[in-house]
């Protein structure tokens, strides 16, 4: 083997992307890794996706520095596949393309009035609060007094708690500065989640459920009748410890008296959307009781009674779950909402491996598991690069040049890593002075200007 390092482009720069990135670098051969990324910030859902009032879970980006700190890596930020560069051209300049992009959209319903305004992704509404800037205008109508989340996961609960986090609470934390505003001044007295199935299918963790008794604004309302088991589920509890757990969690909640705060956060079980009603904008939501039946499988699935009832709200926020996007060039899986692959080698429409093209996080697998699950999706995609290089089987890069000299060409503003230090120095002095962790640039241009600065 030549001793030219192995050139791999990695694009996205959220954890699957370090991740890929840091097990590349620690190969016995020498690599080197362009870690492609569309904003001029890295770390993907860590800066912008977990939830502001959690910030023990974003300290994993230290992991990522030190990664950003080895021979070989480079950032390259601002540079959009598709747009600046094409899958092709980058196929032309590296021995090896890892797709690490995530799932950049959401799931639909598919129920009547999901497009009337004041009907969002749950997923729009955590990247404004967490000040991505391509969300910075989103201006969600709180005005309100009734917010009603779907679905039952951790991102239904994240955004259900966020909008009823008090000043003081929002004000400890890296949220945006017109998420705080808003959501204090907010008419917001109610804020309801609807989950389909039962307490016992529902996605989202313990500690996620154990908060909500210690929310300084808020009052989290189970009622104790929901609560109630059928005997499947009743059975269920044993092989699941998750389940068992939020079961003691939420009766915990259900006993708990009301304090009386200013808000309310009530968590729904057996229930669906059917539509949302609205003259120009959300007034209420048509939701439907259900009952509960288990498959052939044991799979425990939600079945419509017909009993329906209509909550008046001002804002419906659908949280069912992330969706990948497809990218021009690579072979997209409609159904799953992922790029097509085998354990991590892309493969064409007729499941063909494309020599030289990988995947890796949720856009190889899907929107599951917690931030560490990308890290041995990761591991499995690069030991499958890493055998390809070593059996010979990877392209021959056709053009020579790097990327940055048709980037430039293209009169692309690439941010650097050392670009990205001096938008990470900016927010956190300003955030210091506020006693906060950051405060975020929420803005392309004073990104890119503070990048430059
Ligand atoms: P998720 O965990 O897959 O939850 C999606 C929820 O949507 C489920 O409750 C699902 O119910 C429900 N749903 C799907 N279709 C529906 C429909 N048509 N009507 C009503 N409800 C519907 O997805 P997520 O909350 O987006 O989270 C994505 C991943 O990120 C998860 O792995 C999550 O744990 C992780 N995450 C972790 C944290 C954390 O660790 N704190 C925070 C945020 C996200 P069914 O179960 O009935 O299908």
């Amino acid at each position: 083997m030549s001793s030219s390092p192995l050139r791999v482009a990695v694009i996205g720069s959220g954890p699957a992307g370090f991740y890929a990135a840091g097990h590349l670098l620690a190969a016995e051969l020498p690599v080197h890794v362009d870690l492609i990324e569309r904003l001029p910030t890295p770390w993907g859902l860590v800066r912008l996706g977990v939830a502001p009032d959690h910030p023990k879970i974003k300290t994993v980006s230290k992991a990522f520095e030190k990664i950003a700190g080895k021979e070989g890596f480079r950032f390259l930020g601002n540079v959009e596949v598709g747009r600046d560069v094409s899958h092709a051209e980058l196929a032309e300049r590296y021995d090896a393309i890892v797709y690490t992009v995530g799932a950049q959209t959401d799931r639909r319903l598919g129920i009547p009035g999901e497009d009337l305004p004041g009907s969002l992704p749950a997923t729009a509404l955590v990247a404004w609060y967490n000040g991505h800037p391509d969300f910075a205008d989103l201006a969600p109508d709180l005005s309100g007094e009734r917010v009603v989340v779907i679905g039952a996961g951790n991102v239904a609960i994240d955004v259900a708690r966020m909008l009823v986090l008090d000043e003081a609470e929002l004000r400890a934390t890296d949220t945006s500065d017109t998420a705080i505003e808003a959501i204090t001044a907010a008419g917001l007295k109610e804020l309801v989640l609807l989950a389909r199935r039962g307490p016992a299918q529902a996605a989202f963790t313990t500690p996620e459920v154990v908060e909500l008794q210690e929310l300084a604004g808020a009052d989290a309302i189970v009622d104790p009748a929901e609560l109630e088991l059928d005997a499947v589920s009743e059975a269920s509890l044993a092989d699941d410890t998750n389940a068992e757990r939020n079961l003691v969690a939420l009766r915990a909640i259900a006993a708990l008296p009301l304090a009386g705060k200013p808000r309310r956060l009530q968590l729904r079980f057996c229930v669906s959307p059917v539509e949302i009603l609205g003259d120009g904008k959300v007034e209420a939501i048509v939701i439907e009781r259900n009952r509960l039946e288990a498959d052939e499988q044991g799979r425990i699935s939600a079945v419509p009674t017909g009993e329906r009832e209509t909550i008046p709200c001002s804002l419906v926020l659908r949280s069912v779950g992330y969706r990948g996007i497809a990218i021009a060039g690579v072979a997209f899986d409609e159904r799953a909402g992922t790029i097509r692959n085998a354990g991590g080698r892309i493969t064409d429409e007729a499941g063909a491996v494309v020599p030289g093209a990988y995947c890796a996080g949720w856009i190889k697998r899907g929107p599951s598991g917690v931030i560490g699950t990308n890290k041995k999706c990761a591991a499995e995609t690069v030991e499958l690069l890493l055998e390809d290089a070593a059996a010979g089987t990877l392209p021959v890069p056709a053009a020579t040049g790097d990327l940055a000299g048709l980037l430039a060409e293209r009169g692309v503003q690439v941010i650097s890593y050392a670009g990205w230090q001096k938008i990470d120095a900016a927010e956190l002095a300003a955030g210091e002075v506020q006693g906060r962790p950051r405060v975020k640039l929420t803005r392309w241009a004073d990104l890119l200007a503070a990048a430059s600065a």
